[in-house]
């Protein structure tokens, strides 16, 4: 008799954030890692703790303690070390917060946290130290943030980050756009998340047919930091994006052994491309404490910068931007 074909993609995408890995030791178990082999720290795991899906695990190469998906979400004595200018608060973004989970910092474009947790936790994260917990706003807040939008015309596109905002339901979500849709001068919403290559079966049937309901434009943009993190699932949740008219980019930290080399980013947007997604940018890492030991230099990033150039055409390199607190926008490095 012949076996059941096994679905793919059977179990939900709640199923699979209620399941995610926390514990350290049973992340290196299942990658057949010895704990010496590596400098895993529990102590950092209070102030941050481990959280990584298991598909995105089914990814990394099992028994390599260097695996560029691993590192990014392994806790290292690393992150213990000082180094100087790493700091809480690099942005100052508490100051560019008027309304709970608001940022207003540029011109014309609003940034909103529908919620502090995500689907995985990087360590090189600039908001690991963030006040999420005075920026879950409740209804009554979220309704102040709308009229605050209402109020400006000059926003014309709201971008929903987070935490990752595709943490939220889809019944949540079409709250939300059900109060966007209605501010006549909102055209666009820009969704920063990593979902679609976390965890790829949150882009199902329900939330594309949810965003192809409304006039509003929609930008999604992921983020990868390496072509190992872009498998069939991933490419298949991209095809639905673009399939109802999304448009996809990719943002990409600079990270010091995960992805600092021409090649390695080469291969990356090449992939990126590969699935409909056009690189936008590659930020130089911002100063958080405990993410020093990922930093890579200004000097070093316009060498790979150079070398990625001449590899790739010009619309497959992303722009090598850092934040400046003060500027009006992300500071490109030319
Ligand atoms: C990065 C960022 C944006 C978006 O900047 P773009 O250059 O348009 O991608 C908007 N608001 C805040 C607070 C940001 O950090
Ligand atoms: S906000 Fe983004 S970078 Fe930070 S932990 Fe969440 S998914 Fe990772």
């Amino acid at each position: 008799m012949l076996k059941p074909i096994p679905l793919h993609n059977q179990s939900s995408w709640q199923d699979s954030l209620s399941d995610l890995i926390t514990d350290p030791l049973e992340l290196l178990q299942l990658l057949g890692i010895q704990p010496e082999q590596i400098d895993l720290s529990m102590e950092v795991l209070r102030e941050f703790p481990l959280r990584v899906p298991r598909s995105f695990v089914n990814r990394m190469q099992p028994c390599d303690p260097h695996d560029p998906l691993l590192l990014q979400v392994l806790p290292r004595q690393k992150e213990l070390a000082s180094y100087s200018g790493f700091i809480a608060d690099p942005l100052a973004e508490q100051q560019f917060n008027p309304k709970p989970g608001l940022l207003h910092k540029y011109s014309g474009r609003v940034l909103l946290m529908p919620t502090s947790s995500c689907a995985i936790h990087c360590r090189y994260c600039f908001r690991r130290h963030f006040p999420y917990a005075e920026n879950r706003p409740n209804k009554k807040q979220w309704l102040e943030s709308l009229e605050y939008i209402l109020a400006d015309s000059s926003i014309n596109e709201i971008i929903l980050s987070g935490g990752d905002p595709l943490v939220i339901s889809d019944k949540h979500l079409e709250w939300l756009l059900e109060h966007l849709t209605a501010i006549p001068h909102l055209q666009r919403v820009r969704i920063h998340t990593r979902f679609p290559v976390v965890i790829p079966q949150r882009i199902n049937q329900n939330f594309c047919s949810l965003l192809s309901r409304y006039q509003l434009r929609f930008i999604i943009v992921l983020h990868t930091n390496h072509a190992q993190e872009i498998d069939g699932d991933v490419q298949a949740a991209c095809k639905m994006l673009k399939d109802v008219g999304i448009d996809l980019f990719n943002q990409s930290v600079l990270l010091k052994g995960i992805n600092d080399d021409a090649q390695v980013l080469v291969n990356l947007s090449e992939r990126l491309f590969a699935c409909g997604v056009t690189p936008y940018y590659l930020h130089l890492l911002d100063k958080v404490k405990g993410s020093g030991h990922f930093d890579v230099d200004i000097t070093t990033a316009k060498v790979i910068m150079k070398k990625l150039r001449a590899l790739l055409p010009g619309y497959l390199v992303p722009t090598l931007v850092y934040e400046q607190v003060g500027e009006p926008n992300k500071t490109p490095i030319l």
